[in-house]
């Protein structure tokens, strides 16, 4: 669809999905592009992070955060370029990141952007050194605390969040074992990214190569999936072991619980005698005293080369519904950013 500068597109919630959403749950609308008044930027969308959050605002079910109305532009953070200013602390041509959501163009009031300044690599905003960099270092140093020579386990380990637990891990002297769909995936994981091994959750024999790649147990569970991988990892948690359970993604196009046997006394049993700490976080309560440190430490080892990221970019803003249904079926290899615009 070709797009004159006096158009906003923007992409909304069309219907709920029963189980995984399709192509239909959205719809693309136009809209004139607004004009910012006093104390206002307008911006312009460049890069547009997508993530399994996403998934969660399309239902109307309880969680943290409340859903999406129907006909709502559909939310998500942004790296953006301001087009014009009646704000005194932006500029024309600031780049910024925000959360200006699935669209072409946004007003703000300026009070959740921040300035990007002169960058190489704006889109890195919104992973390694934005929310999901943030996530895997919260989680990982606050609620997992490996020690050297202990062993973490993280799946979805060549994505956004996996990908920064596990080279946060080996920095801290860690053994880490990744859990990742397919071998292109493994064989980068363990190649690109150092961790020690790589399991492929499609092979048949998955759980058995898990319990071989974890002789003594596993210390640190970092919970990104939940499912068939969450069974496999349960018999092998050590005495003591934390689990900072971050995200079930297996999950979030359930349309009911699985059915029976009731496994929820034997998870129990085990949390009990074994000591495990389970805790769940949300991080977005975690920015006002936790951001800033993060921000240092990732800056210093993203310029070292130290932790490294790969992003799987999809181009126009009209390709990301397609981009978020892959990413809820495995189907993206990195951190997915659509690039609105060059
Ligand atoms: P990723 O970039 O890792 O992409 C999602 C990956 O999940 C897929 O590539 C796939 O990896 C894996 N996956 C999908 N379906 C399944 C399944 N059925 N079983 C096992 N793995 C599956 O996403 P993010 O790094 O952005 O997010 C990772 C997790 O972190 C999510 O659960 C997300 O909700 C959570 N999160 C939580 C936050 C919080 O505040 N608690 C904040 C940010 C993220 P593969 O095919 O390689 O296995």
């Amino acid at each position: 669809m070709p797009q004159s500068p006096s158009t906003n597109r923007r992409i909304v919630l069309a219907a709920r999905p029963q189980g995984a959403p399709t192509l239909q749950d959205f719809r693309l609308e136009e809209a004139p592009v607004p004009t910012p008044s006093e104390g206002q930027v307008l911006l312009r969308t460049v890069y547009l992070s997508l993530d399994p959050y996403m998934r969660g605002r399309m239902s109307d079910r309880p969680s943290y955060a409340p859903p999406l109305a129907l006909g709502e532009v559909m939310v998500g953070g942004t790296v953006s370029r301001v087009v014009a200013s009646k704000h005194p602390n932006f500029r024309e041509g600031d780049l910024v990141s925000g959360t200006a959501g699935w669209q072409d163009y946004t007003l703000s009031d300026g009070q959740e952007l921040m300035a990007l300044g002169d960058t190489a690599h704006p889109s890195y905003a919104l992973s390694v050194l934005g929310m999901p960099g943030f996530t895997a270092y919260h989680g990982l140093l606050n609620i997992g605390e490996p020690k050297p020579g202990e062993t973490v386990v993280v799946a979805s380990a060549s994505g956004a969040v996996g990908a920064v637990v596990g080279q946060v891990a080996k920095l801290k002297g860690a053994r880490v074992a990744g859990i990742a769909g397919g071998a292109d995936k493994c064989r980068y994981v363990v190649e690109k990214l150092g961790f020690d091994i790589c399991l492929d959750r499609y092979d048949p024999q998955f759980a058995q190569q898990l319990a071989n790649a974890c002789p003594g147990g596993i210390d640190v569970y970092y919970e990104n999936v939940g499912g068939a991988v969450f069974d496999a990892v349960l018999p092998l948690l050590n005495i003591g072991a934390r689990v900072p359970v971050c995200g079930i993604i297996a999950h979030y196009n359930d349309k009911a619980l699985p059915p029976g046997p009731d496994r929820l006394p034997m998870l129990m049993n085990i949390l009990l005698y074994k000591r495990i700490r389970a805790q769940g976080f949300i991080i977005l309560d975690h920015y006002a005293d936790g951001f800033a440190p993060f921000y240092r430490d990732m800056s210093a080892w993203v310029a070292e080369g130290k932790v490294k990221l790969r992003e799987d970019i999809a181009d126009g803003l009209e390709n990301a519904p397609a981009a978020l249904i892959g990413l809820l079926e495995g189907k993206n290899f990195g951190k997915v950013v659509v690039r609105v615009a060059e």
